[in-house]
């Protein structure tokens, strides 16, 4: 028998020696009673005790051993439990981020795509996943993606990329209609018109200025200065060249030549000086008179000393008088092109024999026609590029209606 076996039996021993029947006799009013403890009742309570200590024992251990942890420790565990904190919190702000850039992209993509559509006529659900006919208005450019942060998750980083290559495209755009809108400006200055007259008038909404959608374009305000840039070159863009496309440049008659210029001069009746508001093209009774530029018939009839007279409103406050006119070919609101047939000459009113007198009236005031009709060549090119691309969005708007 080991000398272990021998000291448990001797330590068990010593402990039922501690627990022992005991028997304790109370007195109460003269009355004795026996109370009976056993000794398992003994070592059960001392067992109870013995629990409750030992608890107690390891809960002030716990404040013992946290007391006794170094400040770099608490400091370290501290660390642990505010970058779990924080990135469950960068994970809610990527959330928010990527869903917010996502409906930023799309709402910069709708205005871009009401840009193309309402001032270059390209209609967005016909234009392919890879926009060949806007990279022919704008010159391609590789996007820069370096700007792209690294760090950021692939979803984040996708939007990223979209977002860098649609402000590539709206810089490229800005480019384009800012380069548009000068020669524009170059072609009006030239045609003896003040082009930054006429775009304060048309933004003071005098003039009347045909801008599509406008309101739409004030929403570019809210999404950032390269948008409100852009809506101001477009704004500028569209009323420099629909008053160039208004400017009547064509011949009203096909005959050479002119009998009387704009001015002053003596008075074919009274020999007094007058003012002479246009040009007067001598040729036979019946030749064809033509529109200057295409517009909307806007007077069919008599004027006092005009004799018949057929009037054209060409928009951006710009309108040619036909007059001394023997007959009409059209009446009030048709749409004639340029070069389209509304009268035939005559000598009705003050007139000395049969002649085309023939007015261009801007916001009112009788101008010279000379300039319009005897345009050069590049001004004629820039033009004719504004009518092309002014015609492909009334196209594009007519399709639109009829859809
Ligand atoms: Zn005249």
């Amino acid at each position: 028998m080991s000398s272990k076996t021998t000291g448990l039996r001797d330590l068990r021993q010593r402990v039922s020696a501690l627990f022992q029947d005991h028997e304790i006799f109370v007195r109460t009013h003269g009355h004795v009673r026996f109370l009976r403890v056993s000794a398992v009742w003994q070592k059960r309570v001392a067992l109870i005790a013995g629990v409750v200590l030992l608890a107690w024992a390891g809960a002030t251990l716990a404040v013992l051993i946290n007391q006794l942890l170094t400040a770099d420790e608490r400091a370290a565990v501290a660390q642990q439990q505010a970058a779990a904190t924080a990135s469950e919190a960068r994970i809610a702000k990527y959330r928010d981020r990527v869903a917010e850039t996502a409906a930023d992209l799309e709402e910069r993509q709708a205005l871009l795509e009401s840009v193309a559509e309402t001032h270059f006529g390209i209609d967005p659900a016909a234009m392919p996943a890879e926009p060949a006919t806007q990279q022919a208005v704008v010159p391609a450019e590789p996007v820069k993606t370096s700007a792209i942060d690294p760090n950021l998750p692939p979803e984040a980083q996708i939007l990223a990329r979209l977002a860098t290559r649609q402000e590539a495209f709206a810089a490229r755009l800005l480019a384009a209609v800012e380069d548009r809108a000068a020669n524009a400006e170059t072609a009006v200055a030239a045609l003896g018109l003040n082009p930054d007259r006429l775009v304060r008038n048309a933004a003071a909404g005098r003039g009347g200025p045909f801008i599509p959608y406008r309101d739409r374009m004030g929403k570019a305000k809210t999404l950032g200065a390269s948008f409100a840039a852009l809506d101001s070159a477009l704004f500028r863009m569209e009323v420099l060249e629909r008053t160039l496309v208004a400017v009547p440049s064509g011949n009203p008659a096909n005959v050479l030549m002119m009998s009387s210029g704009f001015g002053y001069r003596s008075d074919p009746f009274t020999g007094a000086g007058a003012m002479h508001a246009g040009l007067d093209f001598r040729g036979p009774v019946g030749t064809p008179i033509l529109s200057a530029a295409p517009g909307r018939v806007s007077f069919v009839g008599r004027k006092s000393g005009y004799g018949n007279v057929v009037e054209v409103d060409h928009g951006q406050g710009i309108l040619t008088r036909y007059a001394h006119l023997s007959g009409f070919t059209t009446k009030v609101g048709t749409q004639v092109t340029a070069g389209q047939q509304i009268a035939k000459m005559g000598s009705t009113g003050r007139s000395t024999g049969s002649h085309l007198h023939f007015e261009v009236r801007l916001n009112g005031q009788a101008v010279n026609p000379r300039r319009f009709l005897e345009a050069k060549a590049d001004v004629l090119e820039v033009k004719a590029d504004a009518r092309q691309r002014v015609g492909s969005v009334a196209a594009a708007r007519g399709a639109r209606g009829a859809r």
